[in-house]
């Protein structure tokens, strides 16, 4: 294709740096917009797949991923006492020797997908959103909040789950739904246990723990919740005490530890997915702005950061923009909708309290899957 083309990516999160830049990479001309001016990002842990690691490797990313951040294959089942049941083998040949699993604080990977913006001369508008945009067949104008005017071949929508872009360009696409769970996150020293991503099952709810460096982990708790309470910050620690009573072993230790000064945040899972093409007109969503899954893959980001790969791949060796969307989503489609609905069922299962057997041969059976290259 021309290179002459001109894209704009409004949201600098994890699938919006990806898209910039593998678009950069590939020599095409890209801006970044980002509405928050700090640019910052919550202090949670998140876990990496081996898929997501192999997609950082596309990105540039994953050698320094893996020095900030924390990588074993596998994940070990516990009972909710802690005691060993088996273990999940994620080691895979077509990985090519990438690590299976790991975890990395988001700050730390958004400081890492940052420098390498720099180094690539990308530098984010921040502080700015879109704040109108007249999109058509062959070219958008955006007006920005700043007052700038910009005029793109392209607009990449990857503004989130509540994305602003995806109302625009589809107001009829359903608006993002609560999926039943709110996921409670601990950020705490690792545990000389915790080796790899571990699981305990069979108790009042799923419970993980994940290094995220050699010193920290983080531990998720998924709490079965009919409605998205929003829970009062000063008290989190004293629900989260009585949500893991009866859990031993490590469990029991964290458990004990927990105090007002704990680092925790509670949120509502939530699902959104566009069910059919993720662009029109000259624009196009990606990452959680066309399908935010719930976290029990441990997916979401490595999608969006496929996306971005996709997405400039596609437009570099395509013969015009319309041409590119299409391919960009027929290898998107498929993959990150086995994401969203396997999470869901997991979900599902894990809210009826299903044997830990059930729950695990859904996530196995998606991970073979995710494995293929993209
Ligand atoms: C509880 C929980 C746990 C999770 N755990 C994992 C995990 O372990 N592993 C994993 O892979 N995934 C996980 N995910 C999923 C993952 O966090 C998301 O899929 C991923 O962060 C989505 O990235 P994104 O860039 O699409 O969106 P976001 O991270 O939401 O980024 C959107 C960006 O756009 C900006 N923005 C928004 N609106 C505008 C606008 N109008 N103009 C300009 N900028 C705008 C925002 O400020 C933000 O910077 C989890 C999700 C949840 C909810």
């Amino acid at each position: 294709m021309r290179k002459n083309i001109r894209i704009l990516v409004v949201g600098g999160g994890i699938a919006g740096m990806s898209a910039a830049i593998a678009l950069r990479d590939a020599g095409i001309e890209v801006d970044l917009c980002e509405r928050d001016p700090q640019w910052k990002v919550y202090g949670a842990g998140i876990t990496i797949t081996g898929p997501t690691l192999r997609a950082m490797g596309h990105l540039g990313i994953l050698e320094a991923v893996l020095e900030d951040g924390y990588a074993a294959d596998g994940i070990d089942i516990c009972s909710a006492q802690g005691r060993p049941l088996f273990n999940i083998d994620t080691t895979n040949d077509v990985l090519g020797g990438i690590p299976s699993a790991g975890g990395i604080l988001r700050p730390v990977l958004h400081r890492i997908m940052q420098r390498r913006l720099h180094t690539l001369g990308l530098a984010p508008i921040l502080g700015v959103s879109v704040e109108d945009m007249e999109f058509g067949q062959s070219g958008s104008t955006v007006r920005f909040s700043n007052g700038a005017i910009g005029e793109y071949d392209l607009i990449v929508g990857a503004d989130g789950i509540y994305s602003d872009t995806r109302r625009r360009i589809f107001p009829e696409t359903p608006v993002p739904r609560y999926a039943g769970q709110l996921c409670w996150r601990l950020m705490t020293e690792r545990h000389p246990s915790i080796e790899r991503r571990t699981f305990f099952l069979g108790g009042r709810a799923k419970v993980g723990l994940n290094p995220v460096s050699r010193d920290q982990m983080y531990m998720f708790y998924l709490e079965a919740q009919a409605t998205p309470l929003r829970r009062d910050e000063a008290g989190q620690h004293l629900v989260l005490h009585e949500l893991m009573e009866g859990y031993g072993g490590v469990l029991a230790e964290i458990r004990d530890a927990l105090s007002a000064a704990s680092n925790i945040i509670c949120r509502p899972l939530e699902t959104v997915f566009v069910d059919g093409n993720w662009h029109r007109g000259s624009a196009v969503l990606i990452g959680d702005a066309a399908h935010a899954t719930t976290p029990q893959l441990a997916s979401g980001a490595g999608m969006g950061i496929e996306d971005g790969l996709v997405l400039a791949q596609e437009i570099a060796k395509a013969d015009d923009l319309p041409s590119a969307l299409k391919t960009f989503m027929d290898r998107r489609f498929g993959r990150c909708k086995l994401v969203v609905d396997s999470s869901l069922e997991i979900s599902r299962l894990e809210r009826e309290r299903a044997a830990p057997e059930a729950q695990t041969a859904v996530v196995e059976k998606a991970l073979v899957q995710l494995n293929q290259e993209f």
